[in-house]
């Protein structure tokens, strides 16, 4: 499926974005495991995906510094020589009420969620254009599209990336790249393990399919997108909730 191509997930030490690396490996992409603080995470899906005769490496790489996430794309070009799959999965929340929220956590979400999906795929668009091929995936989410009390700032870049990744695709449709975007609803990872259990609860009563979602459903998603077949796909929004948004 991926055999040739050279695959970019941020956020790929843990969670969404690990089983998204794995994925995009079992396909047959070179892999890039890029993390923030989860090194150990990182170096073990390295050595998974090497045990199964793939080839991989981690890059610690802080994607709200323009700076540094340019520099990752250099050195991934350097390696690999080219690439093929972005998929931009980082993300934090630091959730309040707005009354409560401050100005550095509103900043701090935006930064890493909104800001760092920007820096990668500017970085990314020059040699995408240049090879003539590219796609470009961005992780948002539900919330970006309904609201969520306790989350503007949350909320505020997932719907920021549903506009940045329309965007995009209009920007690079003609040069063969396209940009598409995976709205997860609650997907089973540490950013919804530490709701409480009143909260899942009130969650699961407005999931048609009364269960939370599984990081490979995701990941199934995004392969989807990231296949070469799906071609005449961009500028969409593909929302992976178990009905709880129509
Ligand atoms: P998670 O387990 O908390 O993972 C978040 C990931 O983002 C980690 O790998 C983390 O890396 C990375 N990250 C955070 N700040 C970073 C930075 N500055 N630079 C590079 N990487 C950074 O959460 P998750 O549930 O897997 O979420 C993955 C994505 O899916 C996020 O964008 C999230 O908003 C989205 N999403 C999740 C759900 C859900 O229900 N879980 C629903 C909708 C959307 P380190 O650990 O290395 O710091």
């Amino acid at each position: 499926m991926f055999e040739g191509k050279v695959a970019l997930v941020t956020g790929a030490g843990k969670g969404i974005g690990c089983e998204i690396i794995r994925e995009l490996a079992r396909g047959g992409a070179k892999c890039v495991v890029n993390y923030a603080s989860s090194a150990a995470g990182a170096e073990e899906v390295v050595k998974e995906i090497e045990a199964m005769g793939g080839q991989a490496y981690a890059y610690k790489c802080d994607v709200s510094d323009y700076a540094q996430a340019e520099q990752m794309i250099a050195d991934v070009l350097d390696k690999y020589g080219r690439i093929d799959i972005l998929v931009n999965n980082a993300g934090i929340t630091k959730d309040n009420l707005m009354l409560k929220m401050t100005e550095e956590d509103f900043d701090a979400v935006l930064n890493v969620n909104l800001k760092g999906a920007f820096h990668c795929m500017k970085a990314v668009t020059k040699p995408m254009m240049k090879q003539r091929y590219g796609r470009i995936i961005n992780i948002t989410s539900i919330v970006g599209v309904i609201g969520n009390a306790g989350q503007v700032n949350y909320a505020a870049s997932k719907a920021g990336m549903i506009g940045m990744t329309k965007s995009a695709a209009r920007e690079l449709a003609s040069r063969n790249i396209t940009v598409n975007a995976v709205a997860p609803g609650f997907i089973e990872t540490d950013m919804t393990e530490v709701l409480p259990d009143s909260v899942k609860e009130q969650l699961l009563s407005q999931i048609p399919m009364k269960k939370l979602g599984q990081t490979a459903d995701i990941a199934n998603a995004v392969c989807f997108l990231a296949d070469e077949k799906a071609s005449y796909i961009t500028g969409q929004v593909l929302q992976v909730n178990g009905g709880m948004a129509m």
